[in-house]
């Protein structure tokens, strides 16, 4: 078990917390404080408990000087103030005199964001490249280090992991949730367990395949995904999305595992995605112009009574162009099958977590997973760098 921000006297110490307080902007406005909101938890918890509070975070990605208009996290502690109901000092310097005076002039339940921390990389990549002076500069600002940005964990950074090796460390609420709830699907023996797959591109997925598909008892296809393998298995998909690089590892994996790999049997079709109709065609009677956007009807039916009894789902990309209302049905489907039935399901990836907001289903899974590639990466059997770096319990 790895330390966490419980097992430290906080009081009057400063503590350092890593916030993934990555929200999107547009001009200058927040437009989803999700991530504000549930970095809440530790830092009301470090406030609780006297601490002075530095929060370190990145925003966005920052390559050139125009970059930092953009990507400023002022907006930010704007509204972390509102959040916490209290100031928020804010520091426009990510190293320097003003920094130093804020952070010395800090009293017991302070807070203090310091701006972008990514702000560095203009600078030789010294964040992203977990610079050893900069992991130093920013561990003498404070006494312990808590990593909270589950976000960015599959990323071995000065602000996560080069800060952490020099200060006593832990790891956060937002982390430790993500981490006990990953294990516990990833881990517990129970059947069946069964992974729903979706989304766009087989080659980002493959080393989740090769990890999971071993331990699963079925492997559900959908999404763009499923054309690379329906093509590899011979059939006309049209104009649909697929990837010829990986027309040949799908076509051994389906030889390799025919019993646990379920595709659709039927889809959505249509000349693009701009025309305000679809067809719904089985796979084998494409048309040259046919492009596929969901699952069909029968391919609905077909995964849902594959999910019939499941144990333990992990749902990772959606399985249609959820984004468009005529392509939501399928991954709608899913949920409403997978929730209905209280079937114990984790959603990872990015744009999966965004589908069950916009599909109504938030608050209704065993789990969301915030981060995407961090879980994805965790999926794939991978060490996380920012929580490796963290102490375990004596
Ligand atoms: P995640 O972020 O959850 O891992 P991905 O990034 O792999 O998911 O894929 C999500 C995207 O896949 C969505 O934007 C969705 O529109 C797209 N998608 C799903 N099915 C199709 C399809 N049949 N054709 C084109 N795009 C699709
Ligand atoms: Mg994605």
């Amino acid at each position: 078990m790895k330390k966490t921000i419980k097992d430290y006297d906080l009081s009057s110490k400063k503590v350092i917390i890593r916030c993934d307080l990555n929200v999107p902007m547009q001009d200058g406005k927040i437009t989803d404080e999700t991530r504000i909101k549930a970095s809440l938890k530790t830092i009301n918890y470090a406030l609780d408990h006297k601490a002075k509070v530095i929060i370190l975070s990145h925003l966005g990605k920052i390559k050139t000087e125009e970059d930092k208009e953009n990507n400023s996290l002022y907006p930010v502690s704007v509204r972390l103030s509102e959040l916490l109901g209290q100031e928020v000092i804010f520091s426009k310097e990510t190293h320097g005199p003003e920094l130093e005076t804020k952070v010395a002039n800090l009293k017991d339940g302070d807070v203090l964001l310091v701006e972008n921390t990514r702000f560095e990389d203009l600078d030789n990549k010294k964040e992203s490249s977990c610079d050893p002076e900069l992991s130093k500069y920013w561990a003498n600002l404070g006494d312990i280090f808590i990593n909270d940005a589950y976000g960015t964990c599959h990323r071995a950074h000065a602000s996560n992991v080069g800060v952490a090796k020099l200060l006593p460390n832990g790891i956060g609420f937002l982390v430790e949730e993500e981490i006990n709830k990953l294990d516990e699907i990833i881990n517990e023996d129970t059947h069946p367990y069964i992974v729903v797959m979706g989304g766009k591109k087989v080659s980002d997925k493959i080393k989740l395949i090769e990890n999971i598909i071993p331990k699963c008892d079925k492997l559900i296809i959908g999404g763009a995904m499923a054309y690379t393998f329906l093509k590899a298995l011979g059939n006309n998909i049209g104009g649909s999305i697929y990837e010829e690089d990986s027309l040949s590892y799908c076509k051994n994996l389906v030889a390799k595992y025919p019993n646990k790999i379920i595709l659709p049997v039927d889809t959505k079709v249509s000349s693009s995605l701009d025309s305000p109709t679809y067809i719904v065609k089985e796979v084998g009677t494409f048309t040259d112009s046919d492009i596929g956007f969901d699952i069909g009807t029968k391919t609905i039916k077909k995964f849902q009574d594959c999910l019939e009894g499941a144990k333990r789902v992990i749902i990772n990309g959606p399985m249609g162009v959820f984004e468009s209302p005529l392509y939501q049905e399928g991954t709608k489907a899913i949920y409403s099958y997978l929730t209905t039935h209280n079937i114990k399901t984790l959603i990872g990836g990015g744009d999966s977590a965004a589908s069950v907001k916009q599909l109504g289903f938030d608050g209704k899974f065993y789990h969301i997973s915030t981060g995407g590639g961090a879980t994805l990466e965790y999926l794939e059997g991978k060490d996380l760098p920012g929580i490796s770096v963290i102490n375990n319990e004596e």
